[in-house]
């Protein structure tokens, strides 16, 4: 069968690999349909391993952790919630079950997690083999939104980790997918949101999934743009979806003493950041890291009910033989990019 192989940085061939043959009694075989290329699969592809919690090594890897996929087979010792035939979303994560993020029920923070697709080998290729635990039936979702579970599971996590209340205001920076599925998941939450971003499309698309308020500009605009919207004090939630590390001082700037900032974005270099803010200010600062199964669960119901307006999202999309060229998409973002995604063909 065909796999998109990443052999080393910034090297992916499109290669023969073995089929999984039959599956463990716990384990699952499945033939992906649709998947989408984010962020940290180019700093995967890149080798930009620094942005990404330690895993030593990641090479010959098969890409892709956000996936929607057809069951083929299961492990004679599977629980049957999913039948051969049933379409299905990968909840990527895995912990190690013995850490203290792991014991303490936040298996997301493991220090030695493993994802599907970054740790493990991922939906880049005609069949794979995953632990049942990790596969959820999402009904009669289609293929594209239903790739678009993981994602929005970020996203849903993040919101937890803000403690959003309803009517609250919340500014997300970046409108990029994982911005807007933060979009989706707070408005849905009952939040009323402002997202910023410096392309105009993505902004539309913000305001299309139902942000109040779209804004850009330097550093002091948008901080004025924020005030203009919420008085003088600032929001009590700021979300940093960006993976510009220059953005968590923009956040506590922007914050509201009190309030709570929320980092998503991954990169790995410093930036410069005045730590009076924090007593002055007494702000929480969250980090948020993949998601749980239980918030895996909340996605699939947000997608569900969002299906039609998610589909805005999906601007390109590759054959498996150009997963390189999807990548590529990812990294030269070129006018009107969102989300791109591959498509493996799914039933056989
Ligand atoms: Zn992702
Ligand atoms: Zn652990």
């Amino acid at each position: 069968m065909l796999a998109a192989v990443t052999q080393a940085p910034g090297v992916m061939v499109i290669d023969e690999v073995p089929e999984p043959g039959p599956p463990g009694p716990q384990d699952v075989i499945i033939r992906p349909e649709i998947v989408g290329i984010c962020g940290s699969d180019l700093h995967v592809y890149s080798g930009d391993t620094g942005a990404l919690s330690g895993a030593p090594s990641f090479f010959p890897r098969i890409q892709g952790h956000e996936f929607s996929a057809v069951v083929e087979q299961l492990g004679g010792d599977c629980p049957g919630e999913v039948q051969p035939g049933d379409r299905v979303a990968v909840w990527p994560l895995r912990g190690c079950g013995r850490c203290y993020p792991c014991r303490a029920g936040r298996a997301n923070a493991c220090v030695s997690l493993e994802l599907v697709g970054i740790h493990r080998d991922g939906g880049l290729q005609q069949l794979l083999s995953v632990p049942a635990s990790q596969v959820f039936g999402v009904g009669d979702l289609d293929p594209e939104p239903a790739a678009f579970i993981e994602p929005m599971s970020i996203a849903v996590h993040a919101l937890d980790r803000a403690g959003i209340a309803a009517g609250q205001q919340v500014v997300i920076l970046g409108a990029g997918p994982i911005g807007l599925a933060t979009v989706v998941a707070a408005t849905a939450a009952g939040a009323k949101v402002m997202a910023t971003d410096p392309v105009a499309g993505r902004r539309d698309l913000a305001a299309a999934l139902g942000a109040e308020n779209v804004a850009w500009g330097s550093d002091d605009e948008l901080l004025g743009e924020v005030r203009a919207w919420t008085g003088q004090e600032g929001p009590p939630r700021v979300i940093d979806t960006t993976g510009d590390p220059a953005a968590l001082a923009q956040a506590t700037t922007m914050v509201c003493s009190a309030g709570r900032v929320v980092v998503v974005g991954m990169s790995a270099p410093a930036a410069p950041l005045r730590s009076g803010v924090f007593p002055e200010k007494e702000i929480d600062v969250a980090g948020s890291s993949c998601a749980s199964a239980a918030d895996f669960f909340t996605a699939i119901g947000l997608v569900r009910a969002h299906r039609e307006a998610i589909a805005a999202l999906f601007s390109h999309r590759f054959p498996l033989t150009g997963a390189r060229e999807a990548i590529e998409c990812v990294a030269n973002s070129p006018a009107g990019a969102v989300k791109v995604l591959v498509t493996l063909g799914g039933r056989a």
